[in-house]
């Protein structure tokens, strides 16, 4: 039996990077259904994978999603709040424009998303939030100020649904994951001499695979971690120390 069976997930950001290795992952442990919520459809096929094109913030279409689910009995048992965007420059070059863009993903589609299906969760009794905010939300970075801000953001209602949501007896978990840097298509403007000298900090010596991420989603979501609540998981080969 895998450790995803009869478990229903939604996935933002699903159609590629980390999100498409957690559908990847989830499916490959007996996941019942996977919803890839993303502006564009993935390439991954499966007969439990189906993808849905939403913006995150869009909020009329998230209730249409919602309302489906509901009017088909389908009870959501994980959320994985992935979908994120950066607008990288040192403080003088963020516009009002790339401020505002960074903030309206990675904060306000993480909050609409959590506020559409976490009542659902409460009224089951049980679930499991997994966001996925990033060491540079622990720790800053260079030329991030609008991503680090959404990043510990992120960690803020991580915290705060962890006591929220646990309200009348439900069973409702929310973590995050705090990945260092993983090699996605979102790296593909950070130039090779800003990745040669992480990788050499880092302790285990490479960037991060989305495997790694998705592995930590995986036990996360899974009632290996049914005591696990509020808590920031580092995946980051140790970059942070
Ligand atoms: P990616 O750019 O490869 O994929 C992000 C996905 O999110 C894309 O498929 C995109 O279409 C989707 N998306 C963007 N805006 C959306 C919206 N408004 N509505 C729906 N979908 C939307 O990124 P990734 O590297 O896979 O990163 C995934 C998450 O992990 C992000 O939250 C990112 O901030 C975080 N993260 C990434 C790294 C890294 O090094 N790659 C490190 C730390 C944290």
């Amino acid at each position: 039996m895998g450790k995803m069976t009869n478990k229903i997930a939604v996935v933002t950001g699903g159609a590629r990077g980390i999100g498409q290795e957690i559908c990847r992952v989830f499916l490959r442990e007996g996941a019942r259904k996977v919803y890839s919520i993303d502006m564009n459809i993935g390439e991954e096929q499966h007969e439990q994978l189906e993808h849905v094109v939403l913006n995150v913030l869009e909020r009329n279409d998230i209730e249409r999603f919602i309302g489906k689910l509901a009017e088909l009995n389908l009870p959501i048992d994980v959320l994985v709040n992935n979908a994120g965007i950066t607008r990288d420059g040192l403080i003088h070059n963020i516009s009002s424009e790339m401020w505002d863009q960074v903030i309206d993903v990675n904060l306000k589609g993480v909050f609409q998303m959590t506020q559409a299906i976490a009542p659902m969760m409460m009224n089951q009794g049980q679930g499991s939030i997994i966001n996925i905010s990033s060491i540079v939300g622990l720790y800053g970075n260079i030329g991030q100020t609008n991503y680090a801000a959404t990043k510990s953001g992120v960690i803020g209602m991580t915290y705060t649904w962890a006591k929220e949501f646990t309200r009348k007896g439900a069973y409702v978990r929310t973590n995050a994951i705090a990945p260092g840097f993983i090699h996605t298509e979102m790296l593909d403007s950070v130039p090779e001499k800003v990745l040669q000298p992480i990788r050499e900090r880092t302790p285990l010596g490479r960037l991060g695979k989305p495997a790694d991420i998705a592995n930590a989603a995986l036990f996360l979501a899974s009632d290996d971690s049914s005591f696990v609540n509020g808590h920031v998981l580092s995946v980051d080969g140790g970059l942070r120390l």
